[in-house]
């Protein structure tokens, strides 16, 4: 039992509540916000970990809103631009110098702190998409480029695995044409049906 320590003799009863809001301009409705109510003095209170967890519930709302406004309007969200970001190898930094935007912006965007341009996400989903497009982005910015960045990725295990395949499957056609026998000699690659007109938001 939690007295008051307004009253000292009232006992603390958590109340939940929900509100309509506005986080960084988005509207959101959030619900299970708590406080402490006195029974004696009618005191409300918010302890620091009810105010970290009202925080947090306000935060998980927020991201919620941003994923679901940016698939409406078929943006990549935060966590699918982290994920291109590490399939390619790059730290923030690099991103930002590779794609531009202003040297914190792939932690804003990653953080759904910032909604990325159209022109941004189009640059992003090209160089995911297009090995020799993200090549010529790379080395304009004098960074260094691999080409088993995707590969290596499907090894440890993408989220969607289908997109790796496709892609892999392409780079296996174009590699053993140039004679690549680290990519032609794969045996399964035969087996693996190819999905080009696959979009990646598409595979969620
Ligand atoms: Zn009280």
């Amino acid at each position: 039992m939690n007295i008051c320590p307004i009253c000292g003799q009232g006992e603390l009863e958590t109340k939940f509540y929900g509100r309509e809001m506005q986080h960084k301009g988005v509207n959101l409705i959030v619900e299970n916000l708590q406080f402490d109510c006195c029974h004696e003095c009618g005191a409300e209170l918010t302890s620091p970990e009810q105010m970290n967890q009202n925080s947090e519930i306000i935060r998980t709302a927020f991201i919620n809103e941003r994923e679901r406004v940016k698939r409406e309007q078929n943006l990549l969200t935060g966590v699918e631009i982290r994920q291109i970001r590490e399939r390619l190898k790059i730290t923030q930094k690099q991103a930002a110098n590779i794609f531009g935007g202003g040297s914190n912006a792939f932690a804003k965007y990653e953080a759904e702190d910032v909604v990325q341009s159209v022109g941004m996400d189009k640059l992003i989903r090209l160089a995911s998409d297009v090995p020799e497009a993200a090549r010529w982005l790379f080395e304009n910015a004098g960074e260094a480029y691999s080409n088993n960045s995707i590969l290596s990725c499907f090894k440890i295990g993408g989220l969607r695995p289908n997109v790796y395949v496709s892609k892999i499957h392409q780079m296996a056609i174009s590699s053993s044409d140039s004679g690549d026998e680290n990519l032609s000699a794969a045996p399964w690659c035969d087996s693996l049906t190819c999905d080009n007109d696959r979009k990646y938001v598409d595979a969620a």
